[in-house]
């Protein structure tokens, strides 16, 4: 059989085919020469209309997916054509990516691929520069975020994550809805600015159909909600609840570590990290006992642990009546203890508990693991692809790892 057999049956053009195929100059690829089909015009690259030839170029390489090993490239000498509209531009080719030395095909392909690898193997696996894959996972992207469909958002969650070392964060938006969950938006910080960056790019339309909105206390953000979206139960979720709870139990833990270690005692909260800001059913059976031990003495730490676990109940009512009791309780009873980062914690439940009690408004219509599953693999991601050296790299990395963006066929074709 032919490989222009095999190509023309996966990969067929309108007004191009197939002509002849050989070794290249090194005799490691293979070489597909383009021709345009007798009877079709040259048509512009901008607007696709046929239109007067002008002239032609020298002949491109166009690297398309490999086969059996061997890597592929199309050959053609593109004509140059006279549009009426856009002048003398260079002719549509319709398995080019823009100036790219990829066809779209390839470009798929490395993208399909670099949703299952990292980047970085994705390159090596196909003997294709970093840059190739970067280049065709911004095109998916791009493909993906221009034919977008946003009908049908009525809950988004609202998280951030830190990026490169120091403080600096991107606002990610999510939609959290039970039919579809994904990464809908990113913006660089996470200031007022930045989420007003997401309404103006959802539209205030869209914005005033949104019935939950889940985000963690970050004053910015309640306050651009408050102004954006108003008619939506605005929960804080728990997952972001309880984060605060454990940087809280870590520095009671931390100050206190230090201060028993200049007195002198025995090292009994080293290695307790963990058994402090697990949950106790998440605990092994080592790490129970451990903790059963520590539980015995009457450490700051343990306080503070035994504070927390206590909250957690908080979560279990069904009437925000009840619930917005035991919270008033457990913040007194904090508001009595020494310890001031659970003071903290404490002092800002009081002042979020309109909005804290929402969460049992929405109950049964979010699931509060959500934000926190894409918080996971949003930092894994973070992690994988190449520690997001610029914004636009973690922006494209982000979108295409979690935003369920919509491919065409040719995508599916190849991977
Ligand atoms: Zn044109």
């Amino acid at each position: 059989m032919l490989i222009k057999t095999i190509l023309n049956r996966v990969h067929r053009f309108k007004s191009f085919i197939y002509g002849r195929v050989h070794w290249g100059a090194d005799a490691e690829v293979l070489e597909v020469e383009m021709v345009e089909r007798a009877n079709a015009r040259a048509r512009c690259s901008r607007c696709q209309r046929p239109s007067p030839g002008y002239d032609r170029m020298a002949q491109r390489r166009f690297e398309f997916v490999p086969l059996w090993g061997i890597k592929v490239f199309l050959l053609y000498a593109p004509r140059r054509v006279c549009c009426p509209e856009h002048g003398v531009v260079v002719e549509y080719m319709p398995w080019a990516l823009g100036k790219r030395p990829l066809t779209q095909a390839y470009g798929w392909f490395l993208a399909g691929w670099a949703k299952r690898l990292s980047w970085k193997e994705v390159a090596q696996v196909f003997q294709a520069s970093w840059d190739s894959v970067f280049r065709s996972v911004e095109m998916a992207v791009q493909w993906g975020r221009a034919h977008l469909e946003l009908s049908g958002v009525t809950c988004i969650g609202i998280d951030e994550i830190a990026w490169k070392r120091g403080h600096r964060y991107l606002t990610l938006v999510y939609q959290i809805d039970s039919h579809c969950k994904r990464l809908l938006w990113i913006g660089e910080h996470r200031k007022a600015k930045t989420l007003l960056g997401f309404f103006r790019w959802f539209g205030p339309e869209r914005s005033q159909g949104l019935a939950y909105i889940c985000s963690d206390m970050w004053k910015p953000y309640l306050r651009v909600v408050a102004k954006k979206a108003a008619q939506a139960v605005h929960v804080l979720d728990r997952f972001h609840i309880m984060a605060h709870f454990s940087k809280a139990i870590d520095e009671v833990r931390a100050g206190e570590v230090k201060e028993l270690k200049t007195k002198g005692y025995e090292p009994v909260l080293t290695k307790t990290r963990w058994l402090l800001l697990k949950r106790p059913e998440n605990l092994t059976d080592k790490q129970t006992g451990k903790l059963a031990d520590l539980l015995r003495y009457n450490l700051r730490s343990v306080r503070a642990y035994l504070l927390k676990e206590d909250f957690q109940f908080f979560w279990t009512y069904r009437s925000p009546y009840w619930a917005g009791r035991f919270l008033d309780k457990w913040c007194t009873r904090t508001m009595r203890s020494t310890l001031e980062p659970m003071k903290r914690v404490a002092k800002m439940l009081r002042n979020h508990r309109a909005l804290l009690l929402n969460w049992f408004r929405a109950k049964g219509q979010l699931s509060s693991g959500v934000v926190e599953g894409f918080n996971t693999k949003a930092k894994l991601t973070a992690r994988k692809s190449f520690g997001f050296r610029t914004y636009h790299g973690a922006e494209i990395a982000l979108y295409h790892a979690l935003g369920a963006l919509p491919e065409p066929e040719i995508a599916h074709r190849f991977c």
